[in-house]
């Protein structure tokens, strides 16, 4: 849990940061949000996630808060704040508080928060070494979901559907039954020809910025890459299936559904790129 927050500016005790109650986030979910996985206290990909925050805020038009510098100051200071060695660190910018109206507002500026939070990483080791059960349920989310938005509410229903399951994560389809991405993650198979897929990001899915930093190590690694939807019949055939995100790295998947995954075991590729993408992670966050 966060102990110290920023919010527009001020650091306060977790439980005394509040936003106005008009706050464009609170009341019509305009607003944007990225997350960094914090290795001893410095932050992994923090360049890609900054170029989608900007990114993100300029698809809604909302002005960009402070420069990319000076927000790794406030990033920083808040891990620092709470004393976060491995952790998450997690930032939310809306368009502002202003009296509701749908349309958008003159003159107003950004609210920014920040929160960080400790995670035991060796808890998602245990998991990853396991293997993690997924479930999969219809997509019904907007046709925007390439902008990192605060308005998850599929995205929680998804997740909560999954948690009542006994599920690590809900892999969501689309219309033709091919998976889009999971509630909080982007998916992966090792097909049963042995290829590696991922839905490409021309599609209505987020670019996670995980999947980019892994796509990069999958070239370097050599293995095969088709960046192509796959159904949800074909990840219940493939020999492996995985998720990738901020705060799972990479996590194998095992059952779908209840349908065991090759031999419902973690598989080859995704154990490795666990690995590099850690090490790679750790080794360059800053
Ligand atoms: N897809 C969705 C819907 C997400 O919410 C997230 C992360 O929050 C991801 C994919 C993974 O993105 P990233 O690797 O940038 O954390």
């Amino acid at each position: 849990m966060s102990r110290v927050a920023y919010v527009n500016g001020t650091y306060s005790p977790r439980d005394e940061a509040v936003v106005h109650i008009e706050d464009r986030g609170f009341q019509f979910a305009d607003g944007v949000y990225e997350v960094w996985s914090v290795f001893d206290g410095r932050l992994a990909d923090f360049d890609g996630h900054m170029q989608r925050l900007h990114r993100s805020l300029n698809e809604l038009k909302i002005e960009i808060p402070m420069t990319a510098a000076a927000l790794g100051v406030v990033l920083r200071e808040t891990v620092r704040r709470n004393r976060v060695r491995d952790g998450i660190v997690y930032l939310q910018v809306t368009r502002g508080t202003a009296p509701r109206d749908h349309a958008f507002p003159a003159d107003v500026a950004p609210s920014v928060i920040v929160t960080a939070k400790r995670i035991d990483l060796s808890k998602g080791d245990r998991t990853a070494v396991n293997g993690a059960a997924g479930v999969t349920q219809p997509d019904i989310r907007w046709g925007r979901c390439d902008i990192k938005t605060v308005g998850l509410l599929p995205n929680v229903l998804a997740k909560q559907a999954a948690r009542e399951r006994g599920a690590y994560e809900c892999l969501m389809y689309d219309e033709m039954g091919l998976v889009t991405e999971g509630s909080s993650t982007n998916a992966w198979i090792v097909d049963e020809n042995g290829k590696l897929r991922t839905r490409d990001t021309q599609a209505n899915i987020l670019r996670g910025v995980t999947r980019a930093a892994i796509l990069k190590l999958v070239e370097a690694e050599g293995v095969e890459l088709d960046e192509r939807a796959f159904s949800v019949e074909e990840a219940k055939k493939a020999r492996e299936v995985f998720v990738t995100a901020a705060s799972s790295f990479v996590m194998p998947l095992v059952s779908l559904d209840g349908v065991k995954i090759g031999d419902g075991k973690p598989g080859p590729i995704a154990t490795r790129l666990r690995e590099i993408y850690l090490e790679q992670a750790r080794r360059e966050a800053i």
